[in-house]
C-alpha cells in the first residue's frame, strides 16, 4: 500500500540523510530518505510525500536531471521541491527555480541552520527580525536598553531561504555578524526607505558585504544616488575602507512606484512624505505581506482623530497609503513622535504614535509594529506608548494586535 510522507530527502550522503531525517522526525514530520537517485522514480510511484528534499551533486542522475525526470513522468505535481547542495550558484539557482523548485538550502551552514530553513518551509513562515528600531541617531543609554539604542534596520527571511533587509542603520551591523556565524553565503537584498544617517550608517560594519561570493542588491527611490550616497560616507576622511575593497558584490538598483517580482517574492513601492525622496515597501509572499513604512508624515499627526477638515490633496494622500498597507499581516510603522511633541516638529517629516494607530487601525492590519523611536524616548515611555495604543484599541473596540519594535525581537507569521 502507498506511504505518504511529510519529507522524501535524496542525497548520497547517509550521514546527512541519517542525520537530518533524525531532526525532522523530532519535529514530528514523517521522513523518508533514499541515497541513489535511480531509485527515486520507483518509490515515488509506490509512495508519496509533500516536499523533495533534493540534493544537486549526485552520482547517477544530479538533482537537476533527476527533477527533469520526476518533471516528465508527473511525479513532481502538487509536491515542493527544495535543492540542497554546497555549490549555490545563481545559474544553478535559476535554473531549478524555472524548473519549480521553490527554495534552495545551503549545506554550508550549520546543521541547526538546515533543520530551521526546512521547517520554515515546510510551515511557509515568515520571519521578521527588528535588528534597529530608533530613528535619527543611535541613542544607547541606560534607560533604552530594553528596546535598543541601534538604528532602523530590520531582517525578513523568507521559508524559501530568501533574504530581505529593510533599511541599513547601525542595527545592520549584528545582523550581519548573525548572518556570518549561520556561514550563510547568499544573495541579500537591501530596501533602503532613504539616504539619512539612520538608514545607511551601519552599511560599511555589514560583514557579509566582505566576504567574496556574497552578492548584495541595494534598492532605493528613483532619481537618487544610492551608490553616491553609500561611497561618500565610506572615503576619506569619514571611513578608512572604500567600498570597492569590500569583496562581495554589490549592485544598485532604483524603484519606481510600482510592484516588482524579485526572486520569489513581490515588493510594492510607494513614495512617503519626508524630507527628500523616500520610498515605503510592501513585501508580498504568496497570501502573506508586510508593509514598511517608515520615515512618513501622516498628514493625521498631531489630531485626536483623523476625521475632519484635511484638505483633498492631503486626504488623497492618507487614503493612498490605507490602500497601499491595507490588511497586511505586520505593519512596520514611524511612531517618533507623540501628538504633543509634534507642535514643534511639524513639517520634519515624521508620525506621532496616535496617527500610526489610526492608519493600523483604518487599513485594518493585523499587527501594527510601533518602530522609529525619537533618540530621547526611553523604555519606560515606550511601554506607556505601548499601553495607551492598547487603551485606544479597546475603547473602539477594534481587533488589532499592537506591539513596540524591539531589538533582537522577532515576529513569526
Ligand atoms: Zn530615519
Ligand atoms: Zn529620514
Amino acid at each position: 500500500m502507498a506511504d505518504s510522507y511529510d519529507i522524501l530527502m535524496v542525497d548520497d550522503s547517509l550521514t546527512l540523510t541519517r542525520m537530518v531525517s533524525a531532526a525532522l522526525a523530532d519535529e514530528g514530520l514523517k521522513v523518508a530518505t533514499i541515497n541513489k537517485s535511480t531509485e527515486v522514480v520507483t518509490w515515488l510511484t509506490n509512495n508519496t510525500a509533500k516536499l523533495l528534499l533534493i540534493d544537486i551533486m549526485m552520482p547517477e542522475l544530479d538533482g537537476f536531471q533527476l527533477l527533469d525526470r520526476l518533471n516528465e513522468l508527473g511525479l513532481s505535481d502538487g509536491k515542493q521541491v527544495v535543492f540542497i547542495s554546497s555549490k549555490l550558484y545563481d545559474v544553478d539557482k535559476e535554473q531549478a527555480f524555472s524548473k519549480g523548485a521553490v527554495a534552495f538550502i545551503d549545506k554550508n551552514t550549520t546543521f541547526e541552520a538546515v533543520k530551521e530553513a526546512v521547517m520554515a518551509i515546510v510551515n511557509n513562515t515568515i520571519k521578521v527580525t527588528f535588528w534597529g528600531v530608533r530613528g535619527s541617531i543611535p541613542a544607547p543609554a541606560k534607560n533604552s536598553v530594553q528596546y535598543g539604542g541601534n538604528t532602523s534596520c530590520v531582517e525578513v527571511r523568507l521559508g524559501s531561504g530568501s533574504i530581505i533587509v529593510f533599511d541599513a542603520g547601525t542595527g545592520i551591523r549584528d545582523l550581519g555578524k548573525n548572518l556570518n556565524n549561520q556561514r550563510i553565503n547568499s544573495r541579500i537584498h537591501i530596501f533602503l526607505t532613504h539616504q539619512h544617517w539612520d538608514h545607511i550608517q551601519g552599511f560599511p560594519f555589514f560583514k557579509p558585504a566582505f566576504k567574496p561570493g556574497n552578492k548584495l542588491t541595494l534598492y532605493s527611490g528613483q532619481g537618487i544616488d544610492t551608490q553616491r550616497a553609500i561611497t561618500g560616507q565610506m572615503e576619506q576622511p569619514y571611513f578608512p575602507i572604500p567600498l570597492r575593497t569590500m569583496g562581495a558584490r554589490v549592485d544598485f538598483r532604483n524603484l519606481a512606484e510600482q510592484e516588482y517580482s524579485i526572486d520569489d517574492f513581490k515588493i510594492r513601492a510607494i513614495n512617503l512624505l519626508h524630507p527628500g525622496k523616500t520610498l515605503g515597501y510592501r513585501l508580498i509572499k504568496e497570501n502573506k505581506s508586510i508593509a514598511y513604512l517608515t520615515d512618513n508624515e501622516l498628514p493625521t499627526s498631531g489630531r485626536d482623530s483623523n476625521a475632519g477638515e484635511l484638505d483633498l490633496a492631503t486626504m488623497d494622500y492618507y487614503h493612498k497609503l490605507i490602500d497601499f498597507c491595507h490588511g497586511v499581516d505586520l505593519l512596520i510603522h514611524d511612531s517618533q513622535y507623540t501628538n504633543e511633541e509634534y507642535q514643534t516638529h511639524r513639517g520634519w517629516g515624521h508620525s506621532t504614535f496616535q496617527a500610526a494607530l489610526d492608519l493600523a487601525l483604518d487599513a485594518k492590519v493585523k499587527r501594527f509594529a510601533l518602530y522609529h523611536y525619537d533618540p530621547d524616548r526611553t523604555d519606560d515611555q515606550i511601554s506607556e506608548i505601548i499601553q495607551t495604543c492598547q487603551e485606544i484599541i479597546d475603547r473602539r473596540g477594534a481587533k488589532l494586535e499592537c506591539l513596540a519594535a524591539a531589538e533582537g525581537l522577532e515576529i513569526i507569521i
